[in-house]
């Protein structure tokens, strides 16, 4: 592992923090090492799990592997046509075993922990890894611990419980359960997968790069949409376009990043905007997509310098924006996506029609959580409806004729 400030190296063990500086580290390969070529990824297993040889798993064994990874790369014409884009992609993680891309994290995570023998596993959730978490800690056999906090959507909860994880539901912010989690995982010895095994966590969310190169023909597209909220996942997409490139399994990398909050939780927009190199936390994150809520990013700055040197940028959306976007990706190209999803479609919108971006560019928009998750976030003149009569007369009534 390489530390992201001293840039010192350390082995890869049980450890998070530089030992010099406190700063994060980095899971890095001998990429002279790694052999994979076109052929043989063709030959693999539709899932996160045929890039092997590119996450830190040393042993096979220890894989946990709930079938996370490879979905759908979408064209879509549709949704292309509303908002002026003929080269639109929709990355649709809504199918995921537990429905949200932090399958791809958790399911790393929970293999790195079982090569530690660890004796339990949890995290510190804003709605989606809680049941990423616990659904691999199941079939890995482990107890699991998830914090989360007050408000998040009750079937996200559902489900988390159903894998059988013990909940800890904190009032406060996420930012104050993340602190819990971490004073636990120290006292208590849990291994928090993205508190003490985050560098192992992040690795995970490098595939939504991979894919995407492959899903195009081993092109990297010229724009991708990426919904934020600690960033983590923006910092690992850049870094799998970069590793397709030096093993040679893709051209030149051109990407321009675009990052994607909620109005009611912006830092990293606001930084960008105001062209400040620090973030300032957002003390009470207010917005509908509760799976972005996180008020004080860790990745926040490396995200901004990863903005500048890609020349892209970085939008918000307010909650009418956003649950209007689930509406009209819904209705387009038949994609039911949570407020997440919601957020990067709105922020498509608005730049494409803003006109910066160009009709032809090759875009890309992760939707990474499935609707079913929050159906309580779209308005309720959509989603209720009154019963009528078994009788053909109150059916022309309804319709109107
Ligand atoms: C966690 C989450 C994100 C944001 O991930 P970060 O790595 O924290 O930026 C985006 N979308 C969904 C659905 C999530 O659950
Ligand atoms: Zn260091």
């Amino acid at each position: 592992m390489k530390c992201r400030e001293c840039g010192e190296q350390h082995p890869a063990k049980r450890i998070y923090a530089c030992q010099e500086c406190f700063g994060p580290l980095d899971v890095i390969y001998d990429y002279n090492d790694i052999s994979l070529t076109k052929d043989v990824l063709r030959g693999r297993r539709q899932n996160l799990w045929r890039y092997f040889e590119l996450l830190p798993i040393n042993d096979r064994e220890n894989m946990i592997d709930l079938g996370a990874g490879y979905t759908t790369l979408q064209k879509c014409e549709e949704l292309g046509k509303r908002i002026g884009l003929k080269n639109l992609f929709i990355k649709n993680d809504t199918t995921n075993p537990t429905y949200s891309f932090k399958d791809r994290p958790a399911s790393v995570a929970v293999s790195k922990a079982l090569e530690f023998h660890t004796k339990a596993v949890g995290c510190a959730s804003t709605g989606n890894l809680a049941a990423a978490t616990a659904a691999h800690a199941a079939k890995a056999g482990l107890p699991c611990y998830v914090f989360i906090p007050e408000g998040i959507e009750p079937n996200k909860i559902a489900q988390t419980a159903a894998y059988g994880a013990r909940i800890i539901k904190v009032k406060g912010t996420y930012d104050e359960t993340n602190r819990l989690a971490y004073q636990a995982a120290e006292l208590y010895n849990i291994d928090i997968v993205n508190i003490n095994l985050r560098p192992y966590y992040v690795e995970g969310s490098k595939t939504l790069a991979y894919e995407v190169c492959e899903q195009l023909d081993w092109h990297t597209p010229d724009r991708v949409i990426i919904p934020t909220a600690s960033g983590a996942m923006l910092c690992a997409i850049e870094k799998g376009f970069r590793e397709f490139k030096e093993l040679g399994l893709t051209d030149e990398v051109d990407t321009k990043l675009v990052c994607a909050q909620a109005e009611g939780c912006a830092p990293i927009v606001k930084s960008f905007n105001t062209s400040s190199r620090q973030v300032q936390p957002i003390e009470n994150p207010e917005t509908v997509a509760h799976s972005l809520a996180i008020g004080d990013p860790g990745d926040g700055i490396y995200v901004l310098e990863k903005l500048r040197r890609s020349k892209g940028t970085a939008e918000a959306a307010t909650d009418k924006e956003i649950t209007d976007a689930i509406e009209l990706l819904a209705q387009t190209e038949g994609i039911f996506a949570e407020p997440a999803g919601g957020v990067s479609v709105a922020v498509l919108k608005k730049l494409a029609e803003r006109g910066e971006i160009d009709p032809n560019e090759k875009v890309v928009c992760y939707v990474t959580g499935n609707g079913l998750k929050s159906p309580e976030a779209l308005p309720s003149q959509i989603t209720e409806s009154i019963p009528i009569e078994p009788r053909i007369q109150s059916f022309a009534y309804v319709i109107g004729r």
